[in-house]
């Protein structure tokens, strides 16, 4: 491959592996990698890959779970590192905001702003680069009080297919003046363009957390205890988060230094993550530990009782076992895994659902799910208990999961983790009303 002058490229197989290989072990094959360090380097590698003819492939933090941010097998794609872009950081404290290069990860984003009291408010258990961030709209743990990265993003500057950079959108909040093109680049993993720098909301680092882990008395209860929750406490509540006893079992098998806090080590069918929590606490507040146990002793006295325990800990141990959920079921065995949005109410319908129908259709998939039941989000993981999934099996069992999810609940079947290799078929199949409406708008634009 030839390299434009002043770009970084790795070519040796030997340092590309890391590029080559994604979190979920899917390898692909490739030309070289560039690393370009700035904007304008990055507009001159598309301007070069396009002359070369070379298609190639966005990458940031590479923990992206659709397999979108690794090359195909062919061997004729190059990869576009962004982990090198780091020219800008800029927060704007007065406007709470930052400017900030799209190499960046998240963890160093924050550690950097801890000491202004701020933070890019999107939690999750990966630590990806801003980037792929905006470019999958990044979901978390915490969407229910800060929404995701596209209530978070205030401008962007992206390099386009043909390398020419344009910028949209800025760190002004309220500008009416036309329609906001950035929305095209955010959630459309790289379709449209690379994106270099990015103009983020910050929020004001929490001080006060308040932190149970809650056995709901039913499934139907989950949601009972949501509305309550929010009816009471309002914005306080920012995470309602659920964890099915397989899923948990499994992690805890999987990481030792995980606390088990049930009693006898007694693992519930359900349990819930529910957390208050907010940046300052006046000297009149109340405490939100307090506020938490008087709001769920509140709901034990409700009609449908919809709690069978609760447990109060310290917010980093219970996040831990939350945070560690995903690697756990990927350590039990091989995984199909699907990353799906419904209403909230079909969450519930859906999972009891579709849990009876694989018991019946294939019992050899253990349903080990969990996910942010505040926001609808699905984590449906499928594990196999009797050896390895084969393509075909794993089209069919697809297709069934899918057409039901979308079809029959209304959902989506990409909630938070963006298209890819494992859920473009579908991609194709239902998007395409909306794929022909984007042409429409480029055609005008
Ligand atoms: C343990 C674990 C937990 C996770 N939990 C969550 C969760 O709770 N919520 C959630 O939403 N996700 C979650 N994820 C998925 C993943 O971390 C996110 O999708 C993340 O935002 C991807 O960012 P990245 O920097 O790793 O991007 P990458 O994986 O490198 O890329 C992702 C996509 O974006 C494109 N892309 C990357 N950079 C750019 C750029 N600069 N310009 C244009 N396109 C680009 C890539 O081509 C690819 O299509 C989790 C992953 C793991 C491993």
């Amino acid at each position: 491959m030839n390299i434009p002058a002043g770009i970084k490229a790795v070519t040796d197989p030997k340092d590309m592996a890391a590029f080559l290989t994604g979190v979920r072990g899917e390898v692909g094959q490739s030309r070289g990698v560039l690393l370009p360090e700035t904007t304008e380097a990055v507009a001159a590698c598309v301007q070069h890959f396009n002359a070369s003819q070379t298609s190639f492939v966005a990458q940031s933090g590479n923990t992206g779970l659709v397999g979108a941010s690794v090359p195909d097998s062919s061997g004729q794609q190059a990869v576009l590192s962004l982990s090198r872009l780091r020219e800008t950081f800029e927060p704007d404290l007065a406007n709470r905001s930052i400017r900030v290069s799209t190499g960046f990860r998240l963890s160093e984003v924050n550690d950097r702003l801890a000491e202004h009291g701020l933070f890019f408010p999107i939690d999750l258990g990966s630590d990806p680069m801003i980037g792929g961030m905006v470019a999958t709209n990044t979901g978390g743990g915490r969407f229910l009080r800060y929404g995701d990265v596209r209530s978070n993003t205030l401008g962007l500057t992206v390099v386009l297919k043909d390398g020419e950079v344009v910028r949209l959108g800025g760190p002004v909040r309220k500008d009416n003046t036309g329609p906001d093109w950035k929305q095209l680049h955010i959630g459309s993993c790289g379709w449209f363009g690379t994106i270099t720098e990015a103009v983020l909301n910050l929020e004001p680092v929490v001080t006060e957390q308040a932190t149970a882990l809650v056995v709901p008395s039913s499934d139907a209860a989950m949601l009972t205890q949501l509305r309550h929750l929010e009816t009471r406490v309002g914005p306080l509540l920012s995470a309602f988060e659920f964890m099915s006893k397989a899923a948990m079992k499994h992690t805890f098998a999987h990481a030792a230094s995980l606390k088990n806090p049930f009693a006898r080590g007694e693992i519930p069918e359900t349990a819930l993550l529910i957390e208050l929590s907010r940046p300052t606490k006046a000297p009149w507040d109340t405490p939100l530990d307090n506020v938490l146990e008087a709001v769920l002793s509140e709901a034990w006295q409700l009609p449908e009782t919809p709690i069978e325990d609760a447990l109060f800990g310290r917010p980093e141990e219970i996040w831990a076992l939350r945070h560690a959920l995903s690697e756990g079921v990927k350590s039990a065995g091989p995984l199909v895994a699907f990353d799906l949005g419904f209403t909230r109410d079909k969450v519930i319908a859906f999972r009891a659902e579709m849990t009876r129908k694989l018991a019946k259709d294939f019992p050899m998939m253990e349903v080990c799910d969990f996910g942010h039941l505040g926001d609808g989000g699905l984590h449906f993981n499928l594990v196999k208990t009797d050896g390895p999934v084969d393509p075909k099996f794993e089209m069919r069992l697809r297709d069934i999961v899918v057409d039901h999810a979308v079809n029959t609940y209304g959902g989506s079947f990409s909630a938070e983790h963006g298209i890819g290799p494992k859920n473009y078929r579908y991609f194709e199949k239902w998007n395409r009303d909306t794929a022909v409406s984007h042409k429409s708008i480029l055609r005008l634009g």
